[in-house]
């Protein structure tokens, strides 16, 4: 079977890494969660005091930009965590206010360089289900298999605050709404590497799909782009 590249982009809450990861479990690919990296920045400047409510220090993150080191190390359960300058900061990085810095670190060029630069290096060998904003228009051009995957923002709030309810964490609906409203706004209207869908992929609403529904979707189309004839 050819290995191939599997990019896939679309908007917060999507389910787009439980796509990938799952997609990543079926075939042996390394999956890597973009979205991942720009928590872990954002994180790295709310712990450095460069976030405040209205903005970043981004010259002291520009500075001290090299000096974040983000890995991604399989736990005991086979789950893939995201780790910090050597700490494990996968809980830490999934909370609104990580979420929120990270659509905002995320508008910075020398960041977006810094990131690209590395999530290219970990795809050279190809094998890989990568998921984002940009990787099948910037990260990936290339990439043999493109997926943008979308739904309505009621539903994308509902479901992620579902998820934060059962993990115990006391969110309002509407302030998680808000939340995915916001960051599609800034995805798609940033400057740098805005949110949009490359002219080659294909386009999956799962608005509603079950999770099984969507899996097969992704499995036939894998299937028919690693076939060789
Ligand atoms: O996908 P996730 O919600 O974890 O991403 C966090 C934030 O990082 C997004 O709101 C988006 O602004 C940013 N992001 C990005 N480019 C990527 C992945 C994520 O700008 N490739």
């Amino acid at each position: 079977m050819n290995r191939i590249i599997v990019a896939i982009d679309g908007f917060s809450s999507c389910g787009k890494s439980t796509m990938a990861k799952e997609l990543a479990r079926e075939t042996g690919y390394i999956y890597v969660d973009t979205g991942a990296m720009y928590r872990a920045v954002s994180l790295f400047c709310i712990k450095n005091n460069w976030m405040t409510e209205t903005g970043i220090n981004s010259e002291e993150l520009e500075k001290h930009i090299q000096d974040i080191r983000i890995e991604f190390r399989t736990n005991s359960n086979g789950v893939s965590e995201t780790y910090l300058n050597d700490e494990n900061v996968e809980s830490e990085i999934r909370t609104l206010e990580v979420a929120n810095g990270a659509s905002r670190v995320s508008t910075l060029r020398f960041v977006r360089r810094e990131l690209v630069r590395q999530q290219q290096l970990m795809g050279l060998k190809k094998g890989i289900v990568m998921d984002g904003r940009d990787i099948g228009t910037v990260v990936f051009p290339e990439a043999e298999l493109k997926i943008f995957l979308t739904a309505d923002p009621e539903i994308r709030a509902q479901r992620r605050f579902q998820e934060m309810n059962v993990k115990g964490d006391a969110v309002d609906y509407n302030n998680v709404l808000a939340n995915v409203i916001e960051r599609d706004d800034r995805d798609q209207n940033r400057t740098e590497s805005p949110l949009r869908k490359a002219d080659d992929a294909i386009i999956i609403d799962n608005s509603n799909l079950t999770p099984i529904e969507q899996q097969k979707i992704l499995h036939e189309l894998f299937t028919e782009k690693t076939r060789i004839d």
